[in-house]
């Protein structure tokens, strides 16, 4: 049963007097009732800023919109709304006009990464696909917040059938991530058009949604919408809870739906100073969205993109936090933790160290509660050397044989290579050599 408080009646009768209940769920009414300013802001939410402020508000409003779902703001707890995660994670603050020194607008390098528009490939078997370039919220510690509300239409069918053709002529590609924008703001017929085609490709093995609107708009994930996402399967969801606050009972709905479908959940939370930096927090967060069938999946360390210095925390935080999850609470419940490199590197993966010391026979350990171990390397142990033709190997793995070629650090390790180094194109003693040459 979705709720309708007499808060969130009284909050949908202040922007349409009319407003009923089936208004309140219907994904479309939000949309369209989005707050983008900070007058309505303040009228809806019911709260007063001083002229000061406002203005300071409005300035950073015309570099970085705004636009929030009258759902999500009613999460707002108005006595302490300051401090209030709904809030921060959803109206400006002045602090966003300042760039910090390391700030970037395109961090991670998707635009460069771009073969064709709207395709990151940055992995060698998967692509990111921007399907839609709107969200029901603007998240305003958003990655992408060099292009929200910059062009705010969706993709016309010639760029998502560019993306398509893309995929199709690329065979490595077996992982298609949609993301956007959020393309759930894509009508149930886009959505299933898109799936359509995609699921048509032969080498393409899974597809995968990452889309907030669990959380900022449940009343998107409606019956039909989960009726045609069933269709399509094997289809994997990622969403973006980051405050134990934002499971409500609508949202908790929304999830139940998608998960009845069979659709496996996962969560993408980013880590945010002042909104849930803190174990205890993300350990609840956690453990509420395993209850709801949502397995914690990633927790970023926030993103060097312009407009995001106070959002940063240092990653020894993540550190610390990660250190409180491992051991003291379900495995699955615990998120792999994720630095997203600078420069389109992607992501690094970073964790307390587990591995004490290191001998020929013996690794020394310790476990989250400081108990120091020792496990011995058996002695038996025959490495065999792999040359890649698994034909003439005895673990059945019935593949033809490799061609691909190992790159990064798996290419060192590797028996088949002889790479001993890898090496910055740029270093200057390479240099040198050039120049002698
Ligand atoms: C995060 C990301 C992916 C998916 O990475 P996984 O680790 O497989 O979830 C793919 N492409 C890009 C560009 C990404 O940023």
């Amino acid at each position: 049963m979705n709720i309708y408080t007499q808060h969130q009646q009284e909050l949908a009768e202040t922007l349409r007097p009319s407003a009923s209940r089936s208004d309140w769920t219907d994904w479309k009414w939000h949309v369209r009732h989005s707050i983008k300013t900070v007058d309505d802001f303040e009228k809806v939410l019911g709260v007063s800023f001083s002229e000061k402020q406002k203005k300071l508000y409005k300035m950073t409003l015309a570099k970085f919109p705004m636009s929030v779902t009258p759902y999500y703001l009613s999460l707002i707890d108005r006595e302490d709304f300051e401090n209030d995660p709904i809030f921060m994670q959803s109206f400006p603050c002045v602090e966003e006009l300042k760039i910090g020194r390391y700030d970037m607008t395109d961090p991670l390098h998707e635009d460069r990464d771009s073969p064709v528009p709207g395709i990151t490939h940055r992995y060698p078997d998967r692509v990111l696909f921007h399907v839609s370039n709107t969200c029901a919220m603007y998240c305003r510690h958003c990655t992408r917040k060099r292009k929200v509300g910059d062009r705010d239409s969706i993709p016309t069918r010639e760029v998502l059938e560019k993306g398509i053709e893309y995929i199709r002529n690329t065979p490595r590609v077996r992982d298609v991530l949609l993301s956007g924008g959020d393309p759930f703001l894509l009508s149930d017929d886009r959505l299933d058009w898109l799936l359509t085609e995609i699921g048509k490709i032969e080498h393409v093995e899974v597809v995968r949604i990452g889309t907030r609107t669990p959380v900022v708009l449940p009343y998107r994930i409606t019956e039909d919408l989960v009726e045609m996402l069933k269709k399509h399967h094997p289809l994997w969801i990622n969403t973006h809870f980051n405050h134990p606050r934002e499971l409500t009972a609508s949202s908790r709905r929304a999830l139940q739906r998608l998960a009845d479908a069979g659709i496996p959940l996962g969560n993408q939370s980013v880590l945010l100073a002042g909104v849930n930096d803190c174990q205890r927090l993300i350990k609840t967060l956690n453990q509420k969205l395993v209850k709801n069938r949502v397995r914690p999946y990633y927790l970023y360390q926030c993103d060097m993109s312009e407009g995001l210095t106070h959002f940063r925390t240092p990653i020894g935080k993540g550190i610390e936090i990660l250190e409180s999850l491992r051991g003291h609470t379900s495995g699955f419940s615990v998120p792999t933790y994720v630095v997203d490199a600078p420069g389109g590197g992607g992501k690094i993966p970073v964790m307390p160290n587990y591995i004490v010391s290191w001998g020929p026979n013996k690794v020394v350990l310790r476990n989250y509660e400081g108990v120091i171990t020792t496990y011995h390397e058996p002695t038996t142990y025959e490495s065999s050397y792999c040359d890649r033709e698994c034909s003439k190997c005895n673990l059945q793995l019935k593949e033809d044989d490799a061609e691909e070629k190992a790159i990064g650090i798996e290419k060192l390790l590797s028996d088949w290579d002889d790479t001993t180094s890898l090496t910055p194109w740029d270093n200057e003693r390479m240099g040198r050599r050039d120049d002698v040459a």
